[in-house]
């Protein structure tokens, strides 16, 4: 398998530490609010990921953290508590915030397939490692204390910019200009471990620690509750592009300075999905969740279809008209696989030769559209008879997790007296066509059926027809 790694800036050949054995880490939603669709891009490429070693071979174990104290509305360590914020907006505690938008989240992901991780812990759950993970980097002289706050000292490293590619402006992503530098910090790119009460007079959730009461710092969570659940080496860490620069870097730096060694190898970053005036943000006001997609009739499994047709790796706009195509496409295709005619036996070797050709094609650094493409392949492919063919394409599935082969229910009867008036009026039209001999007519009103799920078939009774 192959994949891009922000760490060397190129397609690699995927090597795992541990052979056939996979420690996998996403860094979770903060539950302040609901996530948007260009957050659940992310967890969506990222769920594809996991799907694709799982499907090639590997035993992975997944980690994910949820962000429910510590990240500031800045990314940097300045601005409001983005979970504060969250509760005195609704008015409510941050605990109950953070269960509401954490049972939010999940429900989005089933929505679109994402299966949940192995592991799901939330940042509150694990304060005692991340007070030992501070004392440890205190003794070995990588942090210091000032102004009641703990920090890193990002001088102490040797390299501290590992994804090598920030400018002075990309440095200062998210830094406020309305908020002052603030002056304990040793160095400009220090950051905050553990704050102490001095920072937010109203901090609702603190803890007791050797440095006073207080709360940690956003980047330490990741570091302790992945090696709490991985072990000190991990293979592939993930997130979206926005994390690269502070809370990945931030991330290495305090993990590798607390274990003496390498901690990450492989680093995979989706790009971002954008809305027509830039990058998608919960703080705009009314921004894109599944909850409104559903309220405007849109199928979640759509959506996955619309970012599986990009790659990871290249910025996507959103509008209205692309996902109009692509749930458009996608229900055709559905409608293909269901007119399927599953006669025959299923011929285990095309199986395993589709399989092998999937993981290959799509384990080009995760080529989802080449994953759907081949779905086509397979439709096309007269040597396949049908009941090979739904396997093959259940097999892809269990990677693009887009329901291929289920059925759709059936609607309403109000529709249902119309569509019966209807395909009986193209199976007229079909008769008098076959009765003048165009069969090319014929032929497209069986397809134009088709497309919309009705299955015709000609009995010696006459010709009979059903929902695919
Ligand atoms: P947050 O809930 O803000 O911590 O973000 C959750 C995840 O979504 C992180 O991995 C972010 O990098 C990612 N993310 C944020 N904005 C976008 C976007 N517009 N498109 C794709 N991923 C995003
Ligand atoms: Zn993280």
């Amino acid at each position: 398998m192959k994949l891009y790694n922000s760490l060397t800036k190129r397609v690699d050949t995927f090597k795992e530490n541990e052979s056939g054995k996979i420690a996998m880490y996403t860094c979770g939603p903060t539950v302040y609010h609901f996530a948007h669709i260009g957050n659940l891009r992310s967890y969506l490429m990222e769920d594809v990921l996991e799907k694709l070693l799982r499907y090639s071979g590997y035993d992975v174990k997944r980690v994910m953290n949820i962000t429910d104290v510590g990240h500031l509305s800045s990314d940097a360590d300045t601005g409001e508590d983005k979970m504060l914020k969250g509760a005195k907006r609704e008015h409510k505690t941050i605990m109950e915030i953070a269960k509401f938008y954490t049972d939010a989240f999940f429900n989005d992901c089933k929505d679109l397939n994402i299966k949940t991780p192995d592991v799901v812990e939330p940042a509150t759950n694990c304060i005692d490692e991340f007070i030992h993970m501070i004392e440890v980097l205190l003794e070995k002289g990588y942090a210091y204390q000032a102004g009641e706050n703990v920090y890193f000292d990002t001088s102490k490293l040797k390299e501290y910019y590992v994804f090598g590619n920030q400018s002075e402006d990309e440095l200062m992503v998210g830094v406020r200009d309305d908020v002052t530098e603030d002056s304990n910090k040793k160095n400009k790119n220090d950051f905050v471990l553990w704050f102490t009460k001095s920072k937010f007079e109203d901090q609702a959730l603190k803890w007791d620690s050797p440095w006073g009461v207080g709360y940690p710092g956003w980047h330490i969570e990741c570091s302790c509750i992945s090696i709490k659940h991985l072990g000190e080496y991990m293979d592939i860490h993930c997130g979206g592009v926005d994390n690269m620069f502070p809370h990945h870097t931030n991330e290495i730096a305090q993990s590798e300075a607390f274990l003496g060694h390498k901690w990450c190898n492989f680093w995979f970053h989706v790009h971002h999905l954008n809305d027509e005036t830039g990058k998608m943000s919960k703080s705009k006001g009314e921004f894109l969740t599944v909850s409104l997609l559903k309220e405007k009739g849109y199928d979640p499994l759509a959506y996955r279809f619309f970012a599986l047709q990009s790659h990871y790796r290249k910025p996507l706009t959103f509008s209205y008209e692309g996902l109009d195509q692509a749930a458009l496409t996608y229900k055709k295709l559905k409608n293909k696989i269901a007119a399927i005619d599953v006669a025959g036996d299923i011929d285990a070797a095309k199986v395993t030769e589709y399989h092998d050709k999937f993981a290959e094609a799509v384990g080009n650094d995760v080529n989802t559209a080449m994953g759907i493409t081949m779905i086509y392949d397979v439709l096309k492919d007269d040597e396949l008879n049908g009941a090979t063919k739904l396997a093959v394409l259940n097999d892809f599935d269990k990677v693009l997790g887009l329901n291929l082969t289920v059925k759709e229910e059936m609607e309403t009867s109000s529709e249902d007296a119309e569509l019966v008036a209807y395909v009986e009026a193209k199976i007229e039209e079909r008769k008098n066509a076959k009765k003048a001999k165009d069969f090319q007519l014929a032929d497209a009103i069986r397809n134009e059926l088709a497309d919309k799920g009705i299955i015709i078939e000609d009995t010696r009774e006459g010709v009979k027809w059903h929902r695919a």
